[in-house]
């Protein structure tokens, strides 16, 4: 299979340039030239199938030409190690629980899947690849925890100094291995110039195999339609039409969900529920999409103006916007109403955290429209990871899961940097 950027359909590549680049140089995103359609008998019969199994199939309809059997296991078998189980909060809405991995939230299922596959594609050439990431914080983690230990990748994770929450700094610091982080003297815009002029540095990349674990990559991107598989084959459906509502941002994780929905998985509609950044909610009423400056908001893994993804969403539609208007309906909240939705849900003995509550507050608004559905909201992390909103909304303290207070005891390594991009420049000309 090839891929195509999102800014010239006829510029193709590989699979394996696709994910080593990860974007494409017109700055447009890969998307595979063609989506496999699995067979009725295949969707019919997913209910018996293990999460694992339905992976193998799923997967392999992607990238059979691509990989052998075997690999294609591996793959699967490397990312589902945990599980992503629904659960029911009220009649007829559940939640699509995604942060059972290691750490709490849904982008580990990319990250890890994204670390195999590169360490698939590099593993014939004989260089070491070298992921480079720029984070404040979560895209660091889930990065640093798939990529742990996956032969032939290191991982050089830059964040800015004192600007991440202590949580999410143990999760990348902590880790050793192939893993290091460099700690800047700056903010979150100084990592990222350093890595983009890194990208585009000769000298530098004459010596090393550079490339980056972005969220755009389709190595990141792809493996979440898996979820939506396994949670449709999970769900009591009696008959009613089932609907998605996910917390969005960057838009990749809804963009995964309508690329199951084309590959055959009988899902009706789409529910984009965001916080004040409300770009996509506002074009799908209607008017045309304005990338705008990103509001800080209580549920912040999605505080995104200029979400990354939507040329994929519009690719996904064919350019057709009637269509993508008909199939994804926009919804956007406030933080005193995804506060009030962790108050009002918690009675019911369950625990939102900020991003699934915003996909709650979406679903609910959209059944309130539209009878006879079923719905799922995905609950993007665990509450844990936000406990300072979850706590105050509550007036308690959370229990903190084992894994995530383990962390907290690991011991933190760093190697300090300046902003300066000699500095860094002179860090990666040192490493052999
Ligand atoms: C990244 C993230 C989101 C947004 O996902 P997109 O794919 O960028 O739309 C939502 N919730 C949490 C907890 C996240 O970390």
């Amino acid at each position: 299979m090839q891929y195509y950027s999102t800014n010239n359909p006829n510029q193709k590549v590989s699979l394996s340039e696709a994910v080593i680049k990860g974007l494409a140089p017109d700055n447009g995103l890969y998307m595979p030239e063609r989506i496999p359609v699995l067979p009725k008998e295949l969707i019919e019969r997913l209910p018996e199938m293990s999460f694992r199994e339905i992976g193998y199939a799923v997967i392999g309809a992607l990238f059979s030409e691509d990989l052998s059997e075997k690999q294609i296991h591996e793959l699967v078998d490397h990312t589902l190690t945990f599980d992503a189980p629904i659960v029911k909060v009220e009649e007829d809405v559940y939640s699509l629980e995604l942060f059972h991995g290691p750490t709490l939230a849904f982008k580990d299922f990319g990250a890890r899947f994204c670390s195999k596959l590169m360490s698939m594609l590099v593993g014939e050439k004989s260089q070491k690849v070298r992921v480079l990431v720029a984070t404040s914080g979560d895209t660091g983690s889930a990065v640093a925890n798939g990529f742990l230990g996956v032969e032939g990748v290191e991982v050089i994770i830059l964040f800015p100094k004192g600007k991440v929450s202590p949580l999410q700094e143990k999760q990348f610091t902590t880790l050793g291995q192939n893993i290091t982080a460099l700690e800047v003297d700056g903010v979150f815009d100084d990592c990222q110039t350093l890595v983009k002029r890194a990208f585009l540095d000769p000298e530098l990349n004459q010596k090393l195999l550079l490339t980056s674990a972005n969220s755009i990559n389709i190595a990141r991107w792809i493996p979440q339609c898996l979820y939506y598989f396994y949670a449709y084959s999970r769900l009591p459906k009696n008959g009613k039409k089932v609907v998605f509502a996910v917390p969005s941002g960057n838009f990749g994780n809804i963009g995964a969900g309508i690329l199951a929905q084309q590959m055959g998985l009988p899902i009706d509609r789409f529910v984009a529920a965001t916080n004040v950044n409300k770009v996509v909610p506002e074009y799908l009423h209607g008017s045309p999409f304005q990338a705008k400056p990103s509001i800080p908001t209580v549920s912040n893994s999605m505080d995104v103006g200029n979400p990354s993804n939507f040329p994929r969403l519009q690719a996904l539609y064919g350019g057709d916007e009637e269509l993508f208007r008909e199939k994804v309906k926009g919804y956007f909240y406030s933080d005193e109403q995804t506060v009030e939705a962790i108050q009002s849900v918690q009675p019911k003995g369950y625990t939102l955290d900020p991003h699934g509550a915003v996909g709650y507050l979406g679903l609910k608004d959209f059944m309130a429209e539209h009878s006879g559905c079923i719905g799922v909201f995905l609950e993007t992390a665990h509450p844990g990871k936000f406990r300072d909103v979850v706590e105050e909304a509550l007036g308690e303290k959370l229990i903190l899961p084992d894994r995530l207070a383990a962390f907290l005891e690991g011991e933190k390594k760093v190697i300090p940097i300046g902003k300066s991009f000699a500095e860094f420049k002179g860090y990666l000309e040192r490493l052999d």
